[in-house]
């Protein structure tokens, strides 16, 4: 079975101005990466689909759907930006973007469960894990991963699923919808403090939560997932396995000071492939979070793709 990739163009045309760092060019880097290096044509590209509102509001209020909603497609019309927090902003295309985002992430959910594809990987944009039950933050307006997460659960019946959040900051978004809800082991590491300045004090005990000081290296970052997160998940025993696959923790990411690189990523990503085989016939849904440097962003997607698909 291939490893699924969606890539879509919807999501390159929400723009939050000159100069931001989360950019359309972020996807494309990974794209090009992806044709240079000979692996786009190892993978199955499908296109996504908007996502169904009633998969959203798994994760999100229908007030905060409903609003968010209303404003962005206000905007669409318009053709006007408008700001929704001071590092957040929407144009026209940013609503028919994360329909797009979010619905990829629960059709690779349902290909990966259907057994069409062994696992996914979604290069998405505006990425989600800020996005709380009822708030958009962080760049983010829907949780793509929690939301597919609530998806395999409610829709597809699945009992147990684990979230993996490597992204430099914490997911306080994903925090916030699945803290207490057990059928849900979520484990994450991100530098503290550093924006959103949440996570040091986990709110559920559903959270494996590592915070980690500026300027750590992907060796301490080993032991510790060694120690902390990989205990966790095989005691779990996870049916399947969703990624909020941020890669701004690079040593070359201007966002974070963290100091993985690609080697890191590989081999994070060689030990949630064996956990998934272990526990869950080899099931994993990586989505696209942070990752701000082109080049080392691009490089670690492409590292964490080569393990996924046994390349
Ligand atoms: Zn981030």
């Amino acid at each position: 079975m291939p490893t699924a990739y969606f890539n879509p163009p919807e999501c390159r045309r929400h723009d939050m101005g000159e100069g931001h760092p989360e950019c359309p060019e972020r996807l494309a880097a990974i794209d090009d990466w992806l044709i240079a290096s000979g692996l786009s044509q190892a993978l199955e590209h499908f296109d996504a689909r908007p996502v169904d509102l009633k998969d959203v509001e798994l994760a999100h209020t229908h007030g905060y759907v409903s609003e968010i909603g209303t404003m962005l497609r206000d905007c669409a019309e318009k053709g006007e930006r408008c700001a929704v927090d001071p590092d957040t902003s929407a144009n026209a295309h940013t609503w028919s973007a994360a329909l797009h985002a979010a619905g990829a992430a629960v059709q690779a959910t349902d290909l990966v469960i259907d057994g069409r594809a062994d696992n996914a990987f979604c290069s998405v944009r505006p990425p989600g894990h800020h996005a709380t039950r009822d708030q958009s933050m962080g760049f983010c307006f829907f949780n793509n991963v929690a939301i597919a997460a609530r998806h395999a659960l409610d829709v597809r019946g699945l009992k147990r699923v684990a979230i993996v959040d490597f992204d430099v900051h914490h997911g306080n978004g994903t925090e916030d919808i699945i803290a207490g809800d057990d059928r849900v082991l979520m484990v994450s590491m991100f530098q503290h403090p550093l924006y959103p300045y949440s996570g040091a004090v986990p709110k559920g005990t559903n959270m494996v939560n590592v915070p980690l000081p500026a300027y750590t290296r992907g060796g301490e970052v080993r032991e510790i997932i060694e120690a902390m997160w990989l205990p966790a998940l095989e005691r779990f025993k996870p049916q399947m396995i969703f990624i909020s696959a941020g890669f701004d923790a690079h040593r070359d990411d201007e966002l974070g000071q963290l100091g993985l690189v690609e080697a890191d990523y590989e081999w994070i990503t060689l030990k949630l492939k064996a956990i998934a085989e272990r526990h869950a016939q080899g099931r994993i849904v990586s989505v696209l979070e942070g990752g701000y440097n082109l080049h080392a962003l691009s490089r670690s997607v492409g590292v964490h793709l080569r393990v996924l698909a046994d390349l």
